[in-house]
């Protein structure tokens, strides 16, 4: 009897450990309003200027309403400047700590920075990422996993923001980085043609060390088996879903994605984009005035967010989720 009762309890953890997370309508709300009010209440958030400061108070606001505050160290400001820079931006950082020293750690990240109002780039990306730091910060911790979520700056500087942030990370904590996941463009409008769901990745840890994926081989690391395996266990994105616009992990940085990879993190960008088929291309609005607020694809935004969702506590839970 005994037995049966362990084997039935181990029955029901292997079922729920296999179940796809979904976010809820209020998570999904959430990361609308979010979205909505980085691109309609606080505008263009040019490095140095005003819509920057603002962005960084509103987003402090938002890291510390869940529980994230500089008094404990779960929240702290990066700051960075390059040498052919004087411009000093300023990166979030917001720490969910694991149960036991020494764990993994998991980054979520996206730029906060913008040419022009940036509502699909980036701040989708931005409130994708808050939505999902609203999300873990409301759970237990992980045993074996720590979470960072990070709004950085400068992105379109020059990948400045998570450069400096990436070059400051110590020799451990490195070693512990099991996966990044930055967000860049996760919104895209009904009409457009470009909105494929992309995993932007340049390298892959191996036996070997850290090794380059190169054009005709992209890497396939840590963050994008994470991420096919979560597509499969939701069933989003299927390939051979004629109605979905899909790409496959494509060898491609220009996103801050590739400062983990110089690091030698296993790093992804998420994002809306062309297909393979249409040499990847950005939103035609990307970077113009006319990126707004606007008649949105949210179903598939919402199944992004739910795929994201899914892979982050995959790996949370077992490093080697998507192997
Ligand atoms: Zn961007």
């Amino acid at each position: 009897m005994k037995k049966c009762m362990i084997c039935l309890m181990a029955t029901m953890l292997l079922f729920s450990s296999a179940c796809a997370l979904e976010i809820s309508g209020d998570d999904f709300d959430f990361w609308y309003e979010e979205m909505r009010v980085l691109v309609e209440d606080i505008g263009e958030r040019t490095v140095g200027e005003e819509g920057e400061m603002l962005a960084l108070d509103y987003l402090k606001q938002r890291f510390e309403s869940m529980g994230f505050n500089e008094a404990d160290g779960t929240l702290a400001q990066y700051r960075c400047t390059t040498d052919w820079s004087d411009e000093e931006s300023i990166s979030l950082v917001a720490v969910k700590p694991a149960l036991n020293p020494g764990a993994n750690i998991l980054t979520v990240c996206a730029h906060y920075d913008s040419h022009g109002p940036g509502a699909r780039d980036n701040a989708s990306g931005v409130a994708a990422m808050l939505a999902m730091a609203k999300i873990f910060a409301a759970m237990e911790p992980y045993a074996d996993t720590e979470l960072r979520f990070i709004a950085f700056s400068a992105e379109e500087s020059g990948h400045q923001g998570s450069l400096g942030y990436c070059a400051g990370l110590t020799a451990d904590e490195r070693a512990r980085s099991l996966a990044a996941f930055n967000i860049d463009i996760l919104v895209m409008g009904i009409e457009e043609e470009d909105r494929a769901l992309s995993m932007d990745t340049l390298g892959m840890r191996t036996a070997d060390g850290y090794t380059d994926g190169s054009e005709a081989s992209p890497a396939r690391n840590r963050a994008a088996l994470a991420l096919l395996a979560a597509m499969e266990e939701t069933g989003y994105f299927a390939p051979e879903d004629e109605d979905v616009l899909w790409c496959t992990p494509r060898h491609l940085g220009e996103s801050d994605h590739e400062s983990f990879h110089w690091i030698g993190v296993d790093a992804v960008n998420y994002c809306f984009r062309g297909t393979t088929a249409s040499g990847g291309t950005w939103p035609a609005l990307m970077h113009s005035p006319d990126d707004i607020m606007g008649d949105f694809d949210l179903n598939r935004s919402w199944e992004a967010l739910d795929a994201l969702y899914t892979a982050l506590d995959g790996l949370a839970n077992d490093p080697a989720y998507g192997d």
